[in-house]
Parts: C-alpha cells; structure tokens; sequence
C-alpha cells in the first residue's frame, strides 16, 4: 500500500527503544518483576489477582466492571480472590486435582472469572467453550479433552449431550440455589458454604493452564495446550503492547471462549493491575459507542470485523459520543485494513495498532508499538525476544519483499506445548527449528510484516502469487463495499481466477453497473491482476463466530464440495 506512514507517539510503557529493547533482551529480566522469581511459589492465578489482593494500595481497587443487558456489577481484586478461593474450595470438595480439564461453558459474568481462576487455584486445566456453541461443537471439545467437569448455566445444559461423554463425572450448574447431588453441582448453594481462605496449588511454570480450541477458520478446531509459563508473556505485552498503567480502564471486546478473551482479557490486563471492563451482550455500534464513553475505557483491544462495522456506522455514529477518554485502539484476529486504521484517525483522532498472534502462540508476537510508526497495511514488528522470519518450504529465510511461510523461531515463553492427543499435528508445525504459522506474508527492508493471507487461501493467477488481503482491502475503500471474502477459483487458462464476495453498504442496491464499477477501482487502485473477474454480492459473508471470514467455505460452496468443519460458523 502506497499510504504514508502514521507517526509514532510516546507510550507509556517500559520499552522506550525498540531496536536497543531488541538487541539487548533477555525474558530472564521479565521474570524477575513476578513474585515467584524470589518465593518459588508458581501459580497464574496468584499473580493474576491475589497478588494485587495482597497489596494494601491495590486490594480495593476494582478489577472487573461488569455490564450486560441485564446485570451491572463490579468487583474489587480483593472481592475476585475471595471468590476464585471459594470456588477453588468447591472443586477440592468434589475431588477435582491437579492436570483435570474443567471446562466453562456460561456467558461472561463475575461467576464465570470466579470459577477460571478457582480452576487455576487448583492446578486444574480450564478450557473456556464459547457460549454460542451448539451441541456438536460442545460434544466434540469435551470428548477430545477428556473433561471431567463442566461448569455451565441450566439454559446451556440442554446443549451438553451427556450420555455421550463418558468421562464428563461432575457438573457445576450456575442458576438455581439447591442441594447438590453426585452429579450436579450447584454454584450459588456451595460457594455460601465454601470457605474465603484457599491454600493455592503451586505448580511448575511448564504445568497445564489452559486448553484452548482454535477458531476453525481453516478446518477442524484444535485443542491448543498452555502452560503458567505464558503469563511471563501476557505481562510483558500488556506493558509493552496494550501499553497499560496502573489507573488504566481497559476494554477487550473478544469472549473468553477464544485465546484473546483469556489472553488479553484475562492475563494481561490483571497482571498490570488495571481495571477490566467485561460486558456480555450482543454488537451494535451505539451499544459499543456506549461502553467506552460510559466507563471511560482509556484502552481498547479489539477485532476487524468490529471495526469495519464502525466505519460503517459512519463517522456521525462515533461523533455522538464523548470518546475522549480513550488513548489507545489496538487490533486482533484478522488483516487491519488500512481503510479502518485511516478512518480511525479521523473518527477517534487515534491509531489503531495492529498486532499478530494465534492461538498457537499464546501471546502477541508482531505488533504495532506506540512508539514505532505505523505503516497502514502492516501487522509491524516482533515484540522483543522474539525472532520472526519468511521462510520456503524447506525452512530457508527468504529476502526482503518475497511472499512466503510467516515463521518464528522457537522458544518464546507463551508458545503452545501440545496440541491435545494430537502429538502429530503439533510435530506438523515445525522445520528447522522454526514454527511454521500457516500465514502468508512478506517482509519489507525495513523489517516491517505484511500479511497476504493463509497459505492456503494465497491465488495463483496466470503465474501471479495473489493474497486476497490485498483484494479485500482495496474493495472495501470502495463506498459502496463493507465487507468483502476473495477466494481463487480454479481456471483451466490462468489457473485460477479471483472471485470477490461482497456486501454492501447501506443505501448501496447491487448492479451491473455497481459492480463493474467496482471491479474498475480494483483494478485502477492495485492493478490488473488482481481485479477479481467475478464479482458476487451477498447478503453476508460466512465468519466464524470470533468474526473471522471463513474464505474456506465460499470456495466449498462456489465449487460444489462438502463444506467440513462448520462448528465455529456464525449463525
Ligand atoms: P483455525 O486454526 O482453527 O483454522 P484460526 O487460525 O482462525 O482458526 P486463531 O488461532 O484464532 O484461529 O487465529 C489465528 C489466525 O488469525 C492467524 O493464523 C492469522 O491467519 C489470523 N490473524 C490473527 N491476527 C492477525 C493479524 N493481525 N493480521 C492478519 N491475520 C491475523
Ligand atoms: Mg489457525
């Protein structure tokens, strides 16, 4: 992209200077700001919340603010130890030990962050399902993980098929007061009897924490392991990243059920101590407009999908509110357009920081730094401590400016340790020491990451390599555009041909003349070979329910072919 650069700005955090910070770093100095590096004593849970629970200037400072349609609440780190200790005295009670996968399948609510960290007091592995899943999608989590408790919300339990998870002995039921029973657990009647005090479990940096599912955007979910070693890099980005301080009021808008809702909704904001706007309910612009304003969000992580429906909204939208609170945008989950980072200046007078990882990788790995300009179209550089490269498919670093295998070299702290009874799949992403994401991209002089796409979604056209991110991007500066898949179309002359998915704005009606009109400042704009030959207007584009587009399903259903894994597809 021919935009110009944005200019960098202070931040706050501890990074001042990239290049020397990347020169001169050692994760062994990050590790000595955690209080395990002088006591031993190792738990995520206890640095997440306890340790600020322990400390008078902090205690009754509020972690969580909670809204949703329904319920407005908020609770103090004090207030979220007490209750994390309670549930963790709940699970003692019911045998749940070290290494057991307990599982949450409820709505975001101070129970559901009660119950996460109750679950790490005990050495357990959480698995958080998002709430939307159907009944498929839950079945084959809970078999593949073997849980054997599952904490859920009576309304939910209809979707949970237990006669066909054996293993599944125990289930924790947040609804009702009642007696318990063998089976059913209920929340609210055992945690008034449970005690507030809670010996933690402490464990190895290198035991279980979390097991997580990916986003199915390419094909089956997998079941991606962590361990406590990954809050070392959840703290560092949270600082150096998300740029937070201490009187920060900080909002991640991903659900828990996915790696960013834990990994920057969880970790990496209660590791730097700040407050933590948690809000359940659906997206509408207003609604989201309404909850920076409201709570004076100073920190905002969120999606593209999200933001391109702002831009659509229009800038009117985002004028009716105060937003001045806001200092810093950041972004996750799919390729930034530089439209979205463009308007972002002009609608909140902010960037919009791009940042890279996977599920996979457990943490922030290129980013956008505050301090670092920002060239629109670009996911930046690697954080410090981490070593990225293109890579052929023998595992050779390729030159500047060449499309190939986004890699990183191995050995960051929050990297995955196994992909759950899968030791082959897991063996799958490695050459050479490198870990082979699935992305494309390419890397410029000035070490700056541009992704073109994954791998596998990367057209051949008449012997041209094409990333449909480029694509997408350019059709969405069209007016008429809002969203936009692009997928190759096997071609028996070039190949394959590029065929662009639209939707269109409001007040946009589809057209001959529509379309080739924007076939024309596709092909003005970027040029002629990537001017999508056909072009086909929808009503939606398919997205996972993370809000990723599923550009493996266009191609199934444009060629005719079964569509796979559709667990994670948005209704
Ligand atoms: P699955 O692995 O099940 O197919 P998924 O890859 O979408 O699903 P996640 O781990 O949630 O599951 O997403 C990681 C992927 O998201 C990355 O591999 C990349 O393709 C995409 N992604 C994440 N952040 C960015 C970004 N800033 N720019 C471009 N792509 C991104
Ligand atoms: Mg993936």
């Amino acid at each position: 992209m021919d935009m110009q650069p944005i200019a960098a700005r202070e931040g706050n955090h501890n990074l001042k200077d990239y290049e020397k910070a990347r020169q001169s770093f050692d994760w062994e100095d990050v590790k000595k700001e955690f209080s395990w590096y002088e006591t031993g004593k190792v738990n995520a849970a206890y640095e997440t919340i306890d340790r600020h629970a322990e400390n008078p200037a902090k205690k009754d400072q509020t972690a969580l603010i909670y809204s949703s349609p329904d319920r407005e609440e908020t609770l103090t780190f004090h207030e979220l130890k007490t209750m994390s200790n309670q549930f963790a005295n709940v699970l003692k009670k019911h045998h749940v030990q070290k290494g057991d996968r307990v599982f949450l399948f409820m709505p975001r609510s101070p129970e559901f962050y009660a119950s996460f960290f109750g679950i790490l007091k005990v050495g357990a592995i959480a698995g958080p399902l998002f709430e939307a899943f159907m009944e498929q999608a839950v079945r084959d989590r809970l078999d593949d993980s073997g849980a054997s408790m599952l904490i859920t919300t009576p309304e939910l339990l209809e979707r949970v098929p237990q006669e066909e998870l054996p293993e599944l002995k125990k289930i924790v039921l947040v609804g009702y007061n009642e007696e318990s029973d063998e089976k059913y657990i209920d929340y609210f009647h055992e945690m008034e009897q449970a005690s507030e005090e809670f010996e933690i479990e402490w464990v190895d940096l290198e035991d279980g924490m979390l097991l997580h599912y990916t986003s199915g955007s390419t094909g089956k979910p997998k079941g991606v392991y962590h361990v406590h070693n990954a809050m070392i890099q959840h703290y560092a980005t949270g600082n150096w990243v998300l740029d937070l301080k201490q009187d920060d009021i900080y909002w991640c808008t991903a659900d828990p059920g996915w790696v960013t809702g834990t990994s920057y909704g969880i970790f990496a904001p209660w590791l730097n101590g700040v407050t933590n706007v948690i809000r359940g309910g659906r997206f509408t612009a207003d609604s989201w407009y309404e909850t920076i304003a409201k709570n004076n969000v100073t920190v905002w992580y969120t999606a593209p999908t999200a933001l391109r429906k702002l831009v659509s909204a229009g800038e009117q939208t985002a004028k009716k509110y105060d937003l001045s609170s806001l200092r810093h945008v950041l972004s996750v989950g799919e390729p930034l357009n530089p439209e979205v980072i463009t308007w972002g200046v002009k609608a909140f007078d902010l960037r919009i920081h791009d940042t890279w990882w996977m599920t996979e990788t457990g943490a922030m790995l290129i980013v956008n730094l505050p301090d670092m300009d920002i060239r629109p179209g670009s996911m930046g550089k690697p954080i410090p401590g981490v070593e990225a490269a293109i890579i052929d498919n023998e595992g050779n670093e390729l030159p500047p400016n060449q499309m190939g295998n986004l890699a990183i070299k191995q050995g960051w702290p929050s990297m995955m340790r196994a992909i759950w009874k899968n030791p082959g799949k897991y063996e799958s992403y490695f050459i050479n020491g490198w870990y082979v994401s699935g992305d494309s991209a390419y890397k410029d002089e000035d070490g700056y990451f541009w992704f073109q796409g994954r791998l596998d979604d990367v057209i051949n056209t008449s012997g041209e390599r094409v990333g449909p991110f480029e694509v997408e991007s350019k059709l969405i500066e069209h007016p008429a555009v809002s969203e936009a898949g692009v997928i190759g179309k096997p071609d028996p002359e070039r190949g394959e041909i590029i065929k662009a998915f639209i939707t269109l704005n409001e007040g946009y009606e589809a057209s001959d003349e529509l379309v080739e009109d924007i076939r024309k400042f596709v092909k003005t704009g970027l040029s002629a070979h990537a001017a999508p030959r056909e072009i086909e207007v929808k009503d939606t584009i398919p997205k996972t329910r993370s809000g990723k587009i599923m550009r493996r399903l266009l191609k199934s259903w444009e060629l005719g072919l079964p569509t796979g894994d559709t667990s994670t597809l948005e209704e």
